[in-house]
């Protein structure tokens, strides 16, 4: 079978080009050009040698995505439905605000977590994504873009989720990361985890480059594993504790993300509930007043007790924004992706 280039770091294409007998920095300028330039074949590949050229075709392959929709809302995000080689669907989410374009990306085909307030988790999961279908929805979403448009950000809060795909999340982050990639610094890319605690630390340790957002959603223990069945496996006494003991780069800080469900989780008590439980954590707040869309049984707040719930928080120090998803229009907020998979 032919080996997909884009699945493999810069080490394993420098070793596939030595297997070949050629000088390894060609691989280098084989990783410019699948993902600086966007190359879809061999042939565009000018700077190699014809001889090196026919060898590839012999022995690899470039994939790409194929390009199912793209729907516009009027906020200006674009949601892409992408089919996999396989039948699968992922779906990719673009958001232009203040300046910048951040790519949201999935993960995995489905998502075997089940929170209850996500599409994705109800549709279920099918598979992991291999790390050059990751980074393939960067390559394929850059090459429609206009000419002053470029990615500026990409966020791991798509289908799925990331930390239960380690290896092939972590090596394409690396070349997100990288100057032969997309050249993204490590403050313009974040990874969203339910809490996978024994992953998250990994992440830390092997200093991955990306920043950490953790979705809570809850202040106690019986709330969190009611909206997220991975709060029975991780409770949160111990996703807490994790986060106090991770050893952050200085002056960087952990995202709780928290979606507000009107009456589970968005009353004032929650609210100093939070305050007390993050005592001690490098952090701030992003609350995601809920989605309300057809397959979910639960109502978004009122923007009073959103208001309200931001104030707890920031009287108490917390930095904490409201986030309103973008692109509910044509269902790519947080939350309602749902692609397709393969029997579903
Ligand atoms: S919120 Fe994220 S982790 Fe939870 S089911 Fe949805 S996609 Fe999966």
């Amino acid at each position: 079978m032919l080996v997909n280039l884009k699945d493999l770091s810069l080490e394993e294409l420098e070793a596939l080009i030595a297997g070949l007998g050629k000088e390894r920095y060609r691989a280098r300028q084989i990783m410019k050009w699948l993902y600086g330039r966007g190359a879809s074949s061999f042939e565009e590949m000018t700077d190699l040698a014809k001889e090196l050229r026919a060898e590839l075709v012999r022995t690899a392959r470039i994939s790409s995505l194929e390009s199912l929709t793209i729907e516009r809302s009027g906020d200006g995000t674009r949601k892409y439905l992408f089919g996999l080689e396989d039948g699968n669907q992922v779906e990719t989410v673009l958001i232009p605000d203040e300046g910048r374009l951040t790519l949201c990306i999935s993960t995995q085909a489905g998502c075997a977590m089940g929170c209850r307030f996500c599409l994705t988790g109800a549709g279920g999961f099918a598979r992991d994504l291999t790390s050059g279908e990751i980074l393939d929805q960067i390559v394929v979403v850059t090459r429609g873009l206009g000419p002053d448009e470029r990615i500026s950000n990409c966020v791991l809060m798509g289908m799925g989720e990331p930390l239960a795909n380690y290896d092939s999340v972590t090596k394409a982050l690396g070349i997100m990361a990288s100057d032969l990639g997309f050249g993204l610094s490590r403050r313009r890319i974040t990874l969203s985890t339910v809490g996978l605690i024994p992953q998250m630390k990994r992440l830390v340790a092997e200093r991955v480059p990306c920043r950490l957002a953790i979705s809570l959603n809850a202040s106690t223990q019986k709330v969190r594993s009611y909206l997220m069945p991975i709060g029975s496996r991780y409770p949160l006494s111990a996703l807490l504790a994790a986060c106090r003991a991770l050893p952050l780069p200085p002056r960087e800080r952990i995202t709780f993300e928290y979606v507000l469900i009107q009456g589970v989780n968005d009353s004032e008590g929650d609210a100093r509930g939070l305050t007390q439980i993050l005592r001690g954590i490098r952090c701030k707040m992003n609350l995601i007043p809920l989605n309300e869309c057809p397959g979910i049984a639960f109502r978004r707040p009122q923007e009073k007790a959103v208001l309200r719930f931001q104030k707890v928080l920031m009287e108490a120090g917390y930095t904490t924004i409201i986030r309103e998803s973008r692109g509910g229009a044509i269902s790519a907020a947080c939350g309602q992706l749902q692609g397709r998979i393969r029997g579903s």
